[in-house]
């Protein structure tokens, strides 16, 4: 994003924070209005955003005023969310579906015979039953423009969407444009609108910080043998700045629906992060690999117009809830469990042949199964889950093994499951396969 761009961010979302988004009458008018008798409904994903990361959820820096003008206009803000899994595929499939990834099997899947590697990410299956469907169903027109580009035809992710945009390499401000031209040329207004969007400036690499923001201080370029994953000062700086910019793309792109009539039906709005971030706890950095809290405690906002929101139900809800909320407006109580599996030699930092993680929530209570044992932290005493303690399967309960199981299942190629050559051939020349 260049400085001008910047410059355009600021003043939209200045001009949001102003009342924008709480006026019943937009700064512009288009020309028609738009989705026939039906409100917008709208799922907005901070791709890779860690909730402790947000101002509205108590960060110290500025990271999140358009969250937190929604919440002054009455959204439902849960900082508590459990993503069902710690990266992209799993945890948009299981927001699209309504279902727990051991559920719909959208994830890595093992090669060879001892569950030791990950090859391919298995697709959604054609009979899944996406949101997008289910929107179709109800006679909306259905978008999806990502800047991750695993959420696409690639994943099966795009299952349901009329229109799709999906492209590495978007900046969130390039999502907000696209959206800008589809609303333009390409939207239907006698036809109610689904609209996915996901952002990732908060996932590497990185934007730059410009000079000028006060909030990030100036350190200096870094050096050229100083990369950033290994300064978590600057890892955090330009983290939190991309947390920023994915806001203030948020606060665009309702501007965007607002002045061309998109949100005169009403607006049920869902924002929500896919899964977090290590910034260096438990010597880790990304995210795929363990279910520790830092890469699966996320945000899950819940905004309607006209409004009250009805609030979120249930403590730490697990993020399947924004299928829920953007279906219905209500919260399904979905069970709190979480589980990755990401395989030897992609981030497997303990280099071991068992990568999988397996979790379940009983109130400040956490269950993990991993390497083979369950083991238990109270979240309020060690929330940093320094001080694991070993438990018995009995003491785990009843939900979280029959998880496991399913889970480790759901991990076994099978014979429909596509192989990617390329990925073969580069897992090869990598030395994971033979
Ligand atoms: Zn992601």
């Amino acid at each position: 994003m260049g400085y001008r761009e910047i410059v355009f961010a600021g003043i939209i979302g200045a001009a949001f924070a102003a009342g924008v988004l709480a006026s019943r009458e937009p700064a512009l008018r288009w020309y028609y209005q738009a989705g026939a008798d039906q409100p917008t409904v709208v799922l907005f994903v901070m791709d890779t955003v860690r909730a402790d990361h947000l101002s509205e959820c108590g960060y110290e820096r500025p990271t999140s005023p358009t969250l937190s003008v929604l919440r002054e206009s009455g959204a439902s803000v849960r900082c508590d969310a459990i993503a069902p899994s710690s990266w992209t595929v799993p945890s948009h499939a299981s927001m699209f579906t309504g279902l727990h990834p051991a559920d719909h099997g959208t994830h890595f899947v093992s090669v060879g015979e001892d569950v030791d590697l990950s090859g391919p990410v298995r697709p959604l299956p054609q009979d899944a039953v996406t949101i997008a469907e289910r929107f179709q169903d109800r006679g909306y027109q259905t978008v999806l423009v990502s800047s991750n580009r695993l959420v696409s035809s690639a994943t099966g992710l795009d299952q349901g969407f009329d229109l799709t945009w999906s492209g590495g390499g978007l900046s969130a401000m390039d999502v907000v444009e696209i959206l800008r031209r589809f609303v333009r040329g390409s939207l239907d207004p006698e036809r109610p609108l689904f609209l996915v969007l996901n952002v990732m400036d908060a996932h590497g690499p990185y934007p730059t910080v410009p000079p000028g923001v006060g909030w990030v201080p100036e350190r200096g370029p870094a050096k050229a043998d100083e990369p950033v994953l290994n300064d978590i000062e600057r890892l955090v700086d330009v983290y939190d700045y991309g947390i920023f910019l994915d806001d203030t793309a948020l606060a665009a792109a309702l501007y965007v629906l607002r002045g061309h009539g998109w949100t005169d039906q009403g607006l049920r709005l869902v924002v929500v992060s896919d899964h977090g971030e290590f910034l260096g706890e438990h010597g880790l950095y990304s995210h795929t690999t363990t279910t520790y809290e830092p890469v699966v405690t996320v945000p899950l906002v819940y905004y309607e117009e006209p409004g009250p929101t009805p609030p979120i139900l249930g403590d730490r809800p697990s993020l399947l809830e924004a299928h829920s909320l953007l279906l219905d407006g209500t919260s399904e109580g979905y069970r709190r469990l979480s589980a990755t599996f990401a395989g030897r030699g992609l981030n497997d930092v303990e280099g071991t042949t068992d990568s999988m993680w397996v979790a379940e929530w009983h109130d400040s209570q956490k269950y993990v199964w991993h390497h083979g044992e369950y083991s238990a932290v109270d979240l309020q005493a060690d929330p940093e889950e320094m001080s694991p303690v070993g438990v018995s399967v009995t003491e785990v309960g009843e939900v979280l093994p029959a998880y496991l199981h399913q889970m480790q299942e759901s991990g076994q190629a099978s014979p429909e499951d596509h192989v990617d050559e390329a990925l073969i051939k580069q897992l090869k020349e990598m030395g994971y396969i033979e």
